[in-house]
């Protein structure tokens, strides 16, 4: 059986090899692009668990191919970037990745993002299973089963990861997190991020589900401390 299927969309071709070889060997089913249009097809064709994105692509950069993605398919994205202004933008924009690595980076590394990420995405698919149920809050509708989210009748769509940070608020509603337990708890342990990764989401969850973002409601910045959800 397969561990799951991995699209890796990579132009250099040694380091496509390298990843083809290396998931292979442990168990994923590997398909590949090599440029942006390319990646667009083969995600929508070939229904992966899971797409490692490099950004500086021919055709369409994988910032580009993020958006596009976004606008449809749920699927965990993780991004290869090459410079620091990448993270930067891979973190400030509302691209909707899921992870990212910063090349060059270890295969032992890259392995356990991705263990984490399809750990992650495997429980939350799981209909009624220890994360089903529905939380309310207000006017605010999450389905942890179905993974929707909704104020009052509109439907407001989420990424994989502001859903998990959503839930993990709503599902402890009134409670203060730090946001190294909020990285630890909703990106996991093996996680190699930075809590700005928090804030940027945190700000991400307000655009879409505050009237008025700069004065949130719902998402509370505790100073000194982290964030809460309003219940
Ligand atoms: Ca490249």
């Amino acid at each position: 059986m397969s561990a799951g299927k991995i699209l890796i969309v990579e132009d250099e071709e040694t380091l496509l090899e390298v990843l083809r070889y290396n998931l292979d060997k442990e168990g994923y089913t590997v398909v590949t692009a090599a440029d942006g249009i390319q990646a667009l097809n083969s995600a929508r064709s070939e229904s992966p668990d899971l797409i490692i994105l490099d950004i500086m692509l021919p055709q369409l950069d994988g910032f580009e191919v993020c958006r596009i993605l976004r606008k449809d398919i749920t699927v965990p994205i993780l991004m290869l970037t090459a410079r620091e202004e990448e993270i930067d933008k891979v973190l400030g924009l509302e691209l909707g990745a899921d992870d990212y690595m910063a090349k060059p980076f270890s295969m032992r590394e890259l392995k356990a993002r991705i263990k984490a990420i399809l750990r992650r995405a495997a429980m939350q698919s799981k209909p009624g299973g220890v994360e089903g149920g529905v939380l309310r809050i207000a006017d605010l509708t999450i389905d942890l089963g179905k993974h929707q989210v909704s104020i009052g009748e509109a439907t407001v769509s989420l990424t994989p990861k502001e859903f998990d940070l959503l839930a993990y608020l709503a599902g402890n509603k009134g409670r203060v997190f730090s946001r190294e337990h909020l990285l630890e708890r909703v990106w996991g342990y093996d996680y190699f991020g930075d809590t700005r990764t928090v804030d940027v989401h945190i700000r991400w969850l307000r655009e879409k589900l505050e009237t008025e973002p700069s004065k949130p409601r719902r998402l509370i910045t505790v100073r000194g401390t982290g964030y809460k959800i309003e219940g």
